[in-house]
């Protein structure tokens, strides 16, 4: 874990540290109550310890690996633990990590309902909120100010206006996409101020012209781990226009925020606004429609969908994706991990063919 920045951020400035699974989670309500985030996707290369072995060897490798190392003691520079209700397995290791995990820090769920907004929804996630609030300040030893929940909402959308701005002007950006995807998932850990700033000073790299002359596609998934697989694409000569990672685009809020009243309210609200994602089981039809306007929109000439092992609501959403491109005539190359320290050899040439056919698709446009 982070533990050399969780150390500074607790002596400096007082903060709690939490470590938060995947994925959607109200970092804002954290942030407002002076709680540090710090997101384990995994984390990635082998288990870190022998209680992987606790859950089934079915369960994708970002439950194993968070078991593991959490049962080894790798999360223990962080005070408490949260669980958003992203699938059954994390729900799984909500139970598993504190009761066979050796996890013995506060643990706290986050139970988002699944669908669209409809009223017991909306009910039901402004409920969820005021409970986890109330939770929270506890573990944090103050109280919720709404001044400063308006605060948190005004600076984590700042936060999203700047990644969209680096993401939709990717072909502008002189960047090469390890460097970009090593920013954006600073915000993972950084404190959102730091976060904001490192976003400032990217942004204001966007020029005027193409800064990027490769292939260009569009990814869809759920991590970008390991990176090496956008050095690989890179170095194919390709780079990515488009994103819908989890991790990554698919969470960057673009909804107006409101400006007055219940701040908890707006957050509930702004959850529903979210862009559509297979972990809150969005209508596919809305997801596809979605893909295909930024897959438009970024001028990509093929789609890669880098999906996890296991991972149920990915996967269920593969077949749609291949045959709504596939009717498109857009080339799609589907890419599955298990958070592997580095990409194989053989992957490595199937995204060379991949770009290379792309290239031709090109030429003959
Ligand atoms: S990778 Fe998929 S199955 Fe695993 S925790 Fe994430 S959403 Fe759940």
């Amino acid at each position: 874990m982070r533990n050399a920045y969780i150390a500074n951020q607790k002596s400096a400035h007082g903060r709690k540290a939490l470590a938060v699974l995947p994925i959607h989670y109200p970092k804002e309500l954290l942030t407002a109550l002076d709680i540090l985030a710090v997101e384990l996707w995994g984390p990635p290369g082998p288990p870190r310890g022998p209680d992987a072995g606790r859950v089934q060897t079915y369960v994708c490798s970002i439950v194993r690996n968070a078991l593991a190392f959490m049962a080894a003691g790798g999360a223990d520079a962080a005070d408490g633990v949260l669980f958003p209700h992203t699938c059954d397995s994390i729900q799984g290791l909500a139970t598993v990590a504190p009761d066979m995990g050796g996890w013995t820090k506060p643990a706290f769920t986050f139970q988002h309902p699944k669908g669209s907004s409809r009223p017991s929804a909306r009910t039901f996630v402004a409920a969820e909120l005021r409970s986890l609030a109330e939770e929270l300040a506890a573990f944090a030893g103050r109280s919720l100010e709404p001044e400063r929940l308006w605060a948190a909402l005004r600076l984590h959308r700042e936060i999203d206006r700047l990644r969209a701005e680096l993401l939709d002007g990717r072909t502008r950006l002189p960047m090469t996409d390890p460097e970009l995807y090593r920013l954006l998932r600073r915000g993972e850990f950084l404190w959102p101020e730091e976060h904001l700033a490192e976003l400032r000073t990217a942004r204001d790299a966007l020029g005027d012209d193409a800064a990027q002359s490769g292939v260009p596609v569009m990814i869809t998934g759920y991590v970008p781990e390991p990176l090496s697989l956008l050095e690989a694409l890179n170095d194919a000569g390709a780079y990515v226009c488009g994103d819908d990672y989890a991790a990554v685009g698919r969470r960057v809020q673009r909804a107006l925020l409101g400006t007055a009243g219940d701040p908890l309210a707006e957050l509930s609200r702004q959850y529903f606004l979210a862009s559509p994602c297979s972990t809150r089981s969005a209508d596919q039809s809305a997801r596809l429609r979605y893909l295909t306007d930024l897959f438009d929109r970024s001028g990509a000439r093929g789609v890669i969908v880098h999906v996890l092992k296991f991972c149920e609501p990915e996967l269920f959403d593969i077949p749609a994706i291949r045959r709504t491109f596939a009717a498109r005539k857009v080339p799609v190359l589907v890419v599955e991990g298990e958070l592997e320290p580095e990409i194989s050899g053989q992957l490595v040439t199937r995204l060379e063919a991949f770009v290379e056919l792309l290239g031709q698709t090109r030429r003959a446009a």
